[in-house]
């Protein structure tokens, strides 16, 4: 049985994971894909102390070892099931197989939002995308489009320009949410335009995407742009769904916790992204991953 068990690999559970393991807690870290969570669809980090500039899978890849260094496990399974009834947490893996632990910390983010609208899933991989570091090279002397205005939409616009011929970011309302930092970049690049007030409501094209069928929702008008791809930043969704009939979430799927991680299950702790907080930055995510494995910490000590 394990102290810890850490489900979720990004910046949340990796620090949980070097604190744990430095407190000497017998802690596994549970993820069902590579280290580093949404890290690793980052290419360029700017915020994070310490490192004026760093990718996102080399920031992952140092606190990966940084917590094996420390004597954390990893494994790479999906949890599929979780019983917190028990003193004892029992988690369900997709491998078959099940692990016990003392203490669960939650710290498995959360997925890019779909638009749904249609042509969206059809054109998955031929055309849509939601990773500008994993796909816009693809996109060299092309027209994209970037749908949202929040700091991904904006910041990720800017980056496709790198490749991109234009990219047109097309945005609901008539400003951006993104951090005024990112808006000057994105307004100084002659590469950008920007169509304020409009919703996409297609996706069309043959084999691969060609048009984004736009409707403003001021005048009604609805209208075509060229594209080549469309890259979709409009939110994230928390990765709970495994948690449903635990009764920590709240009505947007997110986990509630008090301000040292607790949940409200005795020995259930959560970090990052899927926590319901007011920012969801790398840096965060680390602070809560920390504060949520000291809290175990103490919970256990007194087990
Ligand atoms: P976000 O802040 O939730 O922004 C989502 C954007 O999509 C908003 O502009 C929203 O419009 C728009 N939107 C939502 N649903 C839509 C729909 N159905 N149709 C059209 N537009 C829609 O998400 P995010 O930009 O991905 O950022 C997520 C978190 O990561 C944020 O906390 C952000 O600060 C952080 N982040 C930080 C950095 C950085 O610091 N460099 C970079 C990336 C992300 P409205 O504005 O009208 O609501």
């Amino acid at each position: 049985m394990y102290d810890i068990v850490i489900i979720g690999g990004g910046p949340g559970g990796l620090t949980a994971g070097i604190y744990a393991g430095r407190a000497r807690l017998k802690t596994i870290v549970v993820d069902k894909g590579l280290y580093g969570g949404q890290m690793q669809n980052t290419l360029e980090v700017e915020n994070y102390p310490g490192w004026k500039t760093i990718t996102g899978p080399q920031l992952a890849e140092q606190m990966y070892e940084h917590m094996l260094e420390f004597g954390t496990e990893w494994k790479q399974a999906e949890v599929i099931g979780v019983d917190f009834t028990g003193r004892v947490k029992t988690l369900e893996l997709s491998d078959g197989s099940t692990l016990q632990a003392r203490v669960v910390i939650i710290a498995t983010g959360a997925q890019p939002r779909t638009l749904n609208v249609p042509g969206e899933k059809e054109f998955a991989g031929r055309g849509v995308s939601y990773c500008a570091t994993c796909d816009g090279a693809f996109f060299r002397n092309r027209e994209v489009v970037v749908v949202g205005g929040g700091d991904s939409a904006v910041e990720e616009g800017v980056f496709l320009t790198r490749f991109a011929s234009q990219v047109t970011i097309v945005h609901r309302r008539d400003q951006f949410r993104a951090q005024p930092i990112l808006q000057e970049r994105a307004f100084a690049n002659p590469k950008i335009k920007v169509v304020w007030d409009t919703v996409v409501e297609a996706i069309a094209g043959d084999s691969r995407v060609s048009k984004v069928v736009v409707r403003n929702v001021r005048t009604g008008l609805v209208s075509e742009l060229k594209a080549d791809g469309v890259f979709i930043y409009v939110g994230y969704l928390p990765n709970t769904e495994f948690l449903r009939d635990t009764g920590l979430l709240n009505a947007a799927g997110y986990i509630e916790t008090d301000a040292k991680m607790s949940t409200k299950i005795p020995g259930v702790f959560a970090a990052g992204d899927v926590r319901d907080t007011a920012l969801r930055q790398i840096v965060t995510a680390a602070g809560d991953g920390a504060l949520a494995a000291m809290s175990a910490y103490h919970y256990l000590e007194s087990w």
